[in-house]
């Protein structure tokens, strides 16, 4: 039988970067957050490569920058990619803007396990009651609205807690998602796999760049080449998911043979050895992580992290999703608790609209990038084109981002969405044989307008972790919306 019920302000489950964002941020107002966190840190988790708006951004507000940069992470400053039309390698560097002072302009690659070990921490330091070890198994909830949830403790011990909010962040395996807007809507155009493992080591792009992901496109899919550490490489295939069973047969198999197809990689780890330390001695696949959620929120629940939606692996917008959702999800909570009079349905709209914009930014963005390699011999990516994105898939979408993404008036049906799509792929394509050979301070970030639109939130963050707030004055994203607090954790009225 259940022990007595405890009483909480905001119950989170999961800690991965999600979790441990939303729970400090709202601890740091003065309200009792418990998390309940299944694992024992630290834990094992993919998401390696960092984006800058993470670090300095969500990182700072939430007091955790300065561990973050004593933990000797590999400073990464962009990306370089053999990607598209253009056959050799060209890079961008995270410089997102001039306006913005070099000192934020890298991100890091970070061991998972460490990095999220870290912002765990950080919450229990700032106040939240964190339970390792224990599992949440169900959600207690009325007509009304959700009250509370159910979790079993190390020694299977079951307890009940209440509180006002619950917020789930327990990632792409989440159990009770469900209570809030159903089943989750898979994407077909991002339906791949992945294969990926570690090297004891691997060559290294020349310096300033030594910390750059590397992504190179190959007849079968992509390849990412991370380096963690000097003695520690991640690097993994992403492949059509017609390939599922091969992989999944036998993984190490498949990953090798991809390794060998792709050149650049392969010749980075001549003779380099498999890592063989735990947790980075075996080979791993994931698929099926490409969806969304009708709904975010009901009352007294909403969804952030993988647990809510996540894209695609390339161009490593997962951290950044899942710590900017938990940051949104925070200030709607934060809203409501601290009693500054506005409604929760207002709230937590705000949170809604403004976590599917930013997702459907990357999501266009990623199709669009997807789009930019124009081999037509090759399966993989003739099937990721444009082209590709089904009607449904695309009126799904449009109803999920309501016309938000990339301005109202093109997204109204699923033609122009798909020549949009087209169009931003060639802006791209343009802007990277705009960029100079050799100089690797030019980006094209500067070159292309659509580049500059998907990264327009992280810079904002990146502004207020930096001089306290953003430079500009915040407006509302749609007529009767919020804006951000002075001290970026909870929403006020414009
Ligand atoms: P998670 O990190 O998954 O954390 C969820 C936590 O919830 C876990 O610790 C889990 O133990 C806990 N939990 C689960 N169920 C329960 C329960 N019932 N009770 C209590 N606790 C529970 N992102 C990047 O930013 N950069 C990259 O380079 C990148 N590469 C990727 C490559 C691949 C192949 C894939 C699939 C994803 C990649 N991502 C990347 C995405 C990234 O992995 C995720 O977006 C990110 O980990 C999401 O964080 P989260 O906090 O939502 O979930």
């Amino acid at each position: 039988s259940a022990k007595p019920s405890q009483n909480f302000d905001l119950i989170v489950v999961g800690g991965g970067p999600a979790g441990a964002t939303v729970s400090a941020a709202v601890a740091l107002h003065g309200h009792r957050v418990l998390l309940v966190e299944k694992e024992t840190f630290p834990r094992y988790q993919i998401g390696e490569s960092l984006l800058p708006s993470t670090v300095h951004g969500v990182c700072r507000i939430l007091g955790v920058e300065d561990a973050l940069a004593d933990a000797g992470f590999k400073p990464k400053r962009g990306g370089t990619f053999r990607w598209g039309r253009n056959r050799d390698p060209w890079q961008f560097s995270f410089a997102l803007s001039p306006r913005l002072a070099d000192p934020t302009s890298f991100a890091y690659q970070v061991e998972r396990s460490r990095f999220d070990a870290i912002l765990l921490d950080n919450a229990r330091r700032v106040g939240v009651d964190v339970r390792e070890g224990c599992r949440v198994t169900g959600v207690l909830a009325d007509e009304e609205r959700v009250r509370g949830v159910r979790w079993t403790g190390p020694n299977g011990e079951i307890h009940q807690a209440a509180a006002r909010y619950v917020v789930d962040a327990s990632g792409n395996g989440s159990r009770i998602h469900t209570h809030v807007g159903g089943k989750r809507i898979h994407s077909d155009f991002f339906r791949n796999i992945a294969v990926f493992g570690y090297f004891a080591g691997g060559a290294r792009l020349p310096a300033p760049n030594d910390g750059n992901v590397f992504c190179a496109a190959f007849d079968e899919g992509w390849i990412w080449y991370i380096p963690l550490r000097d003695d520690l490489t991640s690097v993994g295939a992403v492949v059509a998911r017609e390939h599922a069973e091969a992989v999944q047969g036998d993984p190490a198999t498949a990953w090798r043979r991809l390794i060998d197809a792709c050149p650049e990689v392969r010749g980075f780890l001549d003779g380099v050895p498999q890592a063989t330390q735990a947790p980075y001695d075996k080979v791993r696949v994931r698929k099926d992580w490409s969806y969304w959620k009708s709904q975010l929120w009901r009352p007294g629940m909403a969804l952030v992290g993988d647990a809510a939606c996540f894209v695609d692996p390339v161009l490593s917008s997962g951290v950044h999703l899942a710590t900017y959702g938990g940051l949104l999800a925070a200030r709607s909570v934060n809203g409501c608790l601290d009693g500054g009079g506005l409604d929760e349905t207002r709230l937590f709209a705000e949170f809604e609209a403004r976590y599917r914009h930013e997702y459907g930014l990357f999501h266009e963005f990623l199709v669009s990038f997807y789009d930019m390699h124009q081999d037509e011999r090759s399966y993989f990516w003739k099937a990721r084109k444009v082209t590709n994105v089904g009607t449904t898939e695309l009126e799904a979408f449009v109803e999920l981002v309501g016309g938000l993404a990339s301005g109202d008036a093109s997204l109204t049906g699923a033609e122009p969405a798909g020549e949009r799509l087209t169009a931003v792929a060639d802006d791209f394509e343009r802007a990277v044989r705009r960029l100079p050979e050799a100089d690797d301070l030019r980006n094209p970030l500067y070159e292309s307008e659509s580049f500059r639109q998907v990264f327009q939130e992280g810079t904002v963050l990146q502004e207020r972790g930096l001089f306290g707030g953003p430079l500009e004055t915040e407006s509302p994203l749609r007529p009767g919306g919020l804006v951000a607090s002075e001290d970026g954790l909870a929403w006020v009225e414009p």
